[in-house]
């Protein structure tokens, strides 16, 4: 990381004076107000008699004869180390030696020092001032910290902490950004105008200034950003979003304008900002005075972003999982005007991200990653990062020296279900429970067409909640569902509370997820999917955000609300009947699985599907 602190230096230098006249003045305050007498620092001059009686009060330490001036001056002490000095007019007095004898007062002919004008300017004013200059330095330097700045020069208040990677420490490419192609095509473009900038300014074209990646967490925007700096070997000024907002009004603006100034001597360079919603969000629904702090970083990076002069080769990506929330006006032309989405990885995609990051793991020599890109349907990059990780944590903990292929299964699980729960004790009972329940799941799931098969069912714990489930794998990329599958679907994961009720004769808590699970698909086939006969091809629920959750958001009145309502209950009335005629019909089966799963707690697709068609 480099910290740049050659600019600014006018608003440093500002900062620096102020500082001082703070300093003087408190350092003023102070001497008034607690050494007095060395501020002061005079001869006082007494009467003969008082000084007689400061004698006599043994307050006086010292008195010389000062023949030249003809008078005496003498030091007093007050007993807490303050020091005075007086001087008197010479009285003639013989009794005055004794007196002082008496006294122990040290006489003689030379006159007491005084602390000379040098030392006081020192004691009152240099030291004090060091004092405060060296807590004024180490105070800014701990609040640059604070803020996330590196260890900048002291007293840069102010000063925007852009992080600036250089392009060797960026260090990634594209090949290390698996899977996403169609980004990485979009990208390109960008890396070729930063090499020869001239053949596009040659033509008169204009490469947007800034590109807008979108997609959900996980899938490797930031990666995709520094890959861009690191292909086109140009620096990469990379900045939060939240970054920029500040403990002060005025602060983030700040920021936005030294990050553009910084980028503009760089340039060619990219300029990424992460989290872009963080300051781009809509600025009219702040409410009553709205946040006037973001407004204005906002409206600076806007006011930055038509100023800079886009020939020089300064690219600005953003990154964003929430781009239905930002500010149109950060997504006009000659702004944010490409949009690149980042989207989950597919088969293929899962499988070279996990080949990626298994290239800096030992592996063992067969391992399959298309059977672990099949199993991970929905998983993001991060999240298959993190699975090939857990393979190799997993694979240490058993005493080997690289990973095989049942490490990655297992942290599969692991990542999508959680930790085993090694000491969560289940009575025979609700064991039995879990059994039925999950062979209820697989056996509806296969004697379905069109559902994926069974891969595993499993009645051992996990630390997520899940007392057990089934996993059902499609053998490739599905884009598209048909209505009868989503119903199909529906029907498995009614499935499990299905054969609690057959065999048990009650209900238990434990199918709230798949409740849950049913409830949306169902909701989504009637509201998005136009799959139902009342409501034909009416979009009646709108996604508010895509990429997180999916959120919906109800488009429609009152009646049709309770309508939906209406069927969506029947939809899963109807799964859930399916459900029970099934197992009904298979009794025998299912009695027979769940005491083999009962016993084994494990058992592949393999056994199930043996079993199932003995
Ligand atoms: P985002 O910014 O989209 O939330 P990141 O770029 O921070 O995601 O990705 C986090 C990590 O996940 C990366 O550092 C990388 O290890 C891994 N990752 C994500 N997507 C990919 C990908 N397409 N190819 C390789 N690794 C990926
Ligand atoms: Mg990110
Ligand atoms: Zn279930």
């Amino acid at each position: 990381m480099i910290d740049d602190s050659s600019n600014d230096g006018n608003k440093q230098q500002k900062s620096i004076i102020y500082y001082y006249v703070i300093i003087m003045i408190v350092v003023m305050l102070l001497n008034a107000l607690l050494f007095p007498s060395v501020s002061q620092n005079r001869v006082t001059e007494v009467g003969y008699s008082e000084f007689l009686t400061m004698v006599d009060d043994g307050k006086v330490t010292e008195a010389a004869m000062d023949q030249q001036n003809n008078q005496i001056v003498f030091v007093t002490d007050d007993g807490n180390g303050n020091t005075a000095y007086y001087k008197t007019g010479i009285f003639p007095d013989d009794s005055l030696i004794d007196r002082l004898r008496e006294n122990n007062v040290k006489f003689g002919s030379e006159i007491p020092k005084q602390n000379s004008l040098l030392t006081n300017i020192i004691l009152t004013w240099v030291v004090p001032i060091l004092i405060f200059i060296v807590i004024g330095q180490l105070l800014s330097r701990f609040m640059l910290k604070k803020m996330g700045g590196g260890l900048g020069p002291a007293m840069t208040f102010g000063k925007a902490n852009a992080k600036i990677y250089a392009e060797t420490e960026t260090g990634v490419t594209f090949d290390d950004v698996a899977g996403e192609e169609e980004s990485k095509d979009a990208l390109t473009e960008i890396v070729d105008f930063l090499h020869n900038p001239d053949k596009y300014s040659a033509i008169g074209a204009k490469l947007p200034k800034g590109a807008l990646l979108v997609g959900p967490p996980g899938t490797g925007k930031t990666l995709l950003a520094k890959a861009v700096a690191g292909e086109a070997h140009v620096p990469f000024f990379s900045i939060s979003g939240s970054e920029f907002v500040e403990m002060f009004v005025g602060m983030g603006a700040a920021k936005v304008r030294d990050l553009f100034k910084q980028a503009n001597e760089k340039a060619p360079c990219i300029v990424f900002i992460d989290e872009i919603d963080t300051i781009g969000k809509k600025r009219d629904n702040g409410g009553i005075g709205g946040n006037d702090e973001r407004e204005q970083t906002l409206n600076q990076l806007l006011t930055e972003m038509d100023g800079f002069d886009g020939r020089k080769g300064v690219v600005i990506l953003a990154a964003t999982n929430r781009p239905e929330s930002l500010d149109p006006a950060l997504l006009r032309p000659g702004r944010f005007d490409r949009r690149i989405p980042v989207e989950l990885p597919d088969l293929n995609g899962r499988e070279a991200i996990l080949k990626v990051h298994a290239k800096n793991v030992k592996m063992d020599i067969d391992v399959d990653y298309s059977a672990i890109a099949r199993a991970t349907s929905g998983a993001s990059g991060a999240e298959l990062a993190n699975i090939v990780n857990e393979a190799a944590l997993r694979a240490v903990r058993m005493g080997r020296n690289f990973v095989k292929q049942e490490d990655l299964e297992e942290s599969v699980e692991t990542v999508i279900a959680g930790y085993q729960r090694k000491n969560a004790v289940l009575s025979p009972h609700e064991k039995k429970v879990v059994a039925y329940h999950e062979i209820g799941h697989a056996l509806v799931a296969a004697k379905q067409s069109a559902s994926a098969p069974v891969t595993k069912i499993t009645i051992i714990p996990r630390t997520s909640g899940a007392l057990g489930y089934t996993m059902q794998v499609d053998d490739g990329q599905r884009y598209l569902m048909t209505k009868e599958e989503a119903e199909n679907k529906i029907a498995t994961l009614t499935g499990g509370r299905s054969a609690e009720e057959l065999i048990f004769g009650s209900v238990t808590t434990g199918a709230s997820n798949d409740i849950e699970q049913a409830t949306k698909l169902a909701r989504a086939m009637i509201t998005r999917y136009g799959m139902s006969k009342e409501f034909d091809m009416v979009a009646l629920e709108t996604v508010t955000n895509q990429y997180l959750g999916g959120d919906a958001s109800l488009a429609c009145s009152a009646d049709t609300s309770a309508m939906i309502d209406r069927e969506v209950v029947e939809v899963v009335k109807k799964a859930h009947e399916k459900a029970i005629g099934i197992l009904k019909e298979n009794m025998d089966k299912l009695h027979e699985l769940a005491d083999y799963l009962l016993e084994k707690e494990t058992i592949t697709g393999e056994e199930f599907m043996e079993i199932l068609n003995k």
